[in-house]
């Protein structure tokens, strides 16, 4: 039986998208190849309110993560993390002998603008990397501030993971000044997993010039030019997530629209905080919330794997905590095309189990 997936990606892919996986495949040095990256590439600058170069990557998310440190870091980057998603941008930089430093904060706490403010004052740090929103703690980073602190260091290169909230809220790239910024195709944007995407700015662009060992399959340069010359891909691309990408591209600008999707995916957020409130505890702070996962203090004590083996048996899955947090919290997803009344369902049912209304 298909279980549904209430995890923080792979997420539910819609019957309509899977379908566009199987298009006939095509040349990927042939004219139709290079509209299809056009026709991504354009829509993904929509979605991404940027001019920027947009680029593409046969990998999950972290491998573009990879590419914008190793190919953005000349001095030495500063790395904010608020869980496990900054800590492997950190592990990033010290397996490629990247110079870096790791600002961490408490779980369940943000990225200030302060910490950010007081490490790049030291004039140390040619590379910032930040977490939009972190996957593992449930936090949404308060990226309208922290924006405004790096832009006032022109010499650094701003990377923005937003691998677990593109599709989901509005990423305002140009007006955050961010850099590179990175996504996944497997969480909000509804999609499967073997395909991510990235805008790249003019400034990392001249800066990935000046950065020695970038490495081959994941060097910056390599691969915006062949997107600037002919939207195309240095190697062969995942074609058949091309497709089903400008398919789901189309149908979340002109179908669904951005406004409506971003106002689902906070009404499913406010829906499962109350929830999360009302029998529970939430691990972030509510203004630091996330709008597409939230992470749920486990305070009754009560076996999310167990939980898990009983909502499997109706068809439902859900997320336990990250790491050392797997049975002290458990995760809800509301991302993608995750829909309001199947989200009420699986919080019905989770009430049922755990007897929550007796
Ligand atoms: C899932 C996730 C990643 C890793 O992405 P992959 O596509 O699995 O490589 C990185 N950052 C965040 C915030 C994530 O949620």
């Amino acid at each position: 039986m298909h279980k549904r997936l209430f995890i923080p990606g792979p997420v539910d892919v819609r019957e309509d998208v899977l379908q566009k996986m199987a298009t006939p495949q095509i040349g990927h040095r042939t004219p139709e190849c290079t509209e299809l990256q056009r026709s991504i590439s354009e829509k993904l600058q929509q979605l991404m309110y940027t001019k920027n170069d947009i680029i593409l990557s046969t990998s999950s998310g972290s491998g573009l993560m990879e590419m914008a440190v190793r190919s953005l870091t000349k001095k030495r980057a500063a790395v904010f993390s608020v869980g496990a998603f900054g800590d492997r941008w950190y592990k990033m930089c010290t397996s490629n002998a990247i110079p870096a430093d790791k600002f961490k904060s408490e779980i369940g706490n943000p990225t200030t603008p302060e910490m950010v403010e007081e490490a790049l004052s030291t004039g140390k740090y040619d590379v910032v990397t930040v977490t939009h929103n972190e996957t593992s703690t449930g936090v949404m980073n308060p990226l309208d501030d922290i924006a405004k602190v790096v832009a006032k260091y022109p010499d650094v290169c701003f990377c923005l993971d937003t691998v677990s909230s593109l599709g989901g809220t509005k990423i305002p790239v140009d007006e955050w000044g961010v850099d590179m910024c990175v996504a996944s195709t497997q969480k909000c944007l509804g999609l499967p997993a073997g395909l991510s995407v990235a805008s790249v700015s003019e400034k990392a662009y001249q800066r990935a010039l000046t950065v020695e060992n970038r490495g081959l399959y994941f060097d910056l340069v390599s691969v915006v030019d062949k997107a600037r010359k002919s939207y195309q891909y240095p190697s062969t691309p995942a074609l058949p997530h091309m497709f089903a990408l400008d398919y789901q591209l189309s149908y979340i600008l002109e179908e669904e629209g951005l406004e409506n999707r971003f106002a689902r995916h906070l009404e499913m957020a406010q829906f499962t905080r109350d929830w999360a409130k009302k029998h529970f505890a939430m691990l972030a702070e509510e203004r630091y919330a996330s709008n597409t996962l939230t992470t749920i203090s486990n305070t009754l004590g009560n076996s999310v794997a167990d939980l898990n083996k009983e909502l499997a048996k109706h068809g439902f899955m859900i997320s336990n905590g990250y790491g050392d947090y797997k049975e002290k919290t458990f995760r809800i997803a509301h991302m993608a095309d995750t829909k309001m009344e199947t989200l009420k369902e699986l919080l019905a049912l989770i009430e049922d189990i755990w007897n929550l209304n007796k």
